[in-house]
């Protein structure tokens, strides 16, 4: 079955006893045992419930992984899977990254033992620069957040494997539907499905998918263990935001590059950051490890002082602190997303003071460039009518 009809048809053949096309909500913490020493295969909702079991099946199909696990949100899927590691244990990260994947390591991790360098993970070299003998595995995110650095999956996932660590693969922006890093050699792939899964900013939710029945057994020791786990209402919530992601990813990647071409010929604009488009230096590898192209990237203005204006201009797209929804967000990096990450990496890697970031949703991609038009025409009245610093003496 291709991906279109298998997610389409998450749940619908899973409940027998009545047909609910629609797999129910199974709100039960405990499960009776017919006897002793026998279980229905559920026994207490942290280890198993029925309606989060047809979703982590289903993530672990359209992941084309070996099991899936559905966490409380994308922070707790990447904890369960840092309890992987301990003590003295060194991670290699890409360095362009997620900030609260930063803040976890950072200022949690690191409380247990658990250190990480922060790399281009693009550049086999700098990669085993940083490698140590303590290093265990490459957490990569591409494309990454919000500067859309691409990375070659299966040529660092090999390079891996050949000095025995775990490739893991936040796999958040492209989606499956997109982009299935275990095909490229990946041992893990974790998703905040609150973004593009999810797909309507209503739910909060993380999946984990592994490779392999070691890692799998492992992995759902930890997520049992830690018990960072979805409740049954958003699960089925989660599911029913699944059903329509290939309709929503399409559209979203046709909106996002219309926008994106309109923004690279917009004389405020200094540069846009999305690998769709031919200039940029990730594009020949996310057109061959991927299908299609995330909704969301980034662009830089020419000038900080438009930031605030356009932020306060715009009025079909919010200025909030999500992406991947079906409405349309602007997110102002360096003071929301990325607050946590220290000034030096934030520039090292380009998020400065005018970068701004554009989820594009599914709204008529013409409504959507007449927004920003406007925002900017208004943004850059304003700042011609201020007169300069000091002019006025
Ligand atoms: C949002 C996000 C996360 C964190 O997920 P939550 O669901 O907000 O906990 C992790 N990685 C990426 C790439 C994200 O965009």
């Amino acid at each position: 079955m291709k991906i279109e009809s298998k997610l389409a048809q998450i749940g619908s053949l899973s409940e027998p006893k009545t047909g609910a096309v629609s797999f129910p909500v199974y709100q039960a913490t405990a499960f009776r045992h017919p006897q002793l020493g026998q279980s229905t295969g559920f026994d207490y909702s942290r280890t198993k419930n029925p309606t989060r079991s047809v979703l982590e099946e289903a993530a672990a199909e359209l992941e084309c992984g070996d099991a899936g696990f559905a966490c409380s949100s994308g922070m707790a899927a990447l904890q369960t899977i840092f309890a992987l590691f301990g003590q003295g244990d060194h991670l290699l990260v890409s360095l362009d990254l997620y900030g609260g994947t930063y803040r976890l390591l950072e200022q949690i991790m690191s409380r247990f033992g658990v250190t990480a360098t922060y790399v281009d993970t693009n550049d086999l070299a700098a990669l085993e620069e940083g490698r140590t003998e303590a290093t265990k595995a490459v957490l990569i995110e591409t494309p990454t957040n919000p500067l859309m650095m691409i990375t070659d999956i299966a040529a660092v996932a090999a390079w891996a494997k050949s000095h025995g660590l775990l490739t893991i693969v936040d796999n958040t922006l492209l989606t499956p539907f997109f982009q299935r890093p275990i095909e490229h050699g990946a041992d893990i792939v974790i998703h905040s499905a609150t973004k593009y899964l999810g797909g309507h900013n209503d739910v909060l939710a993380g999946l984990i998918v592994t490779k392999g029945a070691e890692l799998s057994t492992k992995m759902a020791i930890l997520h049992n263990s830690i018990g960072a786990v979805l409740g049954p209402q958003d699960s089925w919530l989660l599911m029913r935001g699944m059903k329509t992601l290939a309709l929503r990813m399409e559209r979203h990647e046709y909106n996002a590059t219309r926008v994106a071409e309109f923004l690279e010929q917009h004389m405020l604009v200094e540069q846009v950051y999305y690998p769709a488009l031919a200039g940029h230096p990730g594009h020949d590898i996310q057109q061959r490890q991927s299908s299609g192209n995330t909704g969301i990237f980034s662009f830089r203005m020419t000038e900080a002082a438009l930031v605030e204006p356009i932020l306060r201009h715009i009025k079909l797209i919010a200025f909030a602190e999500s992406l991947g929804g079906v409405e349309s967000l602007m997110t102002y990096p360096a003071v929301q997303t990325h607050a946590d990450i220290p000034e030096e990496i934030r520039m090292r890697v380009g998020v400065d003071d005018r970068l701004l970031r554009l989820s594009v949703g599914i709204e008529h991609v013409e409504d959507l460039i007449a927004d920003l038009s406007n925002a900017f025409q208004l943004a850059y009245a304003e700042t011609r009518t201020k007169a300069p610093a000091g002019a006025s003496e």
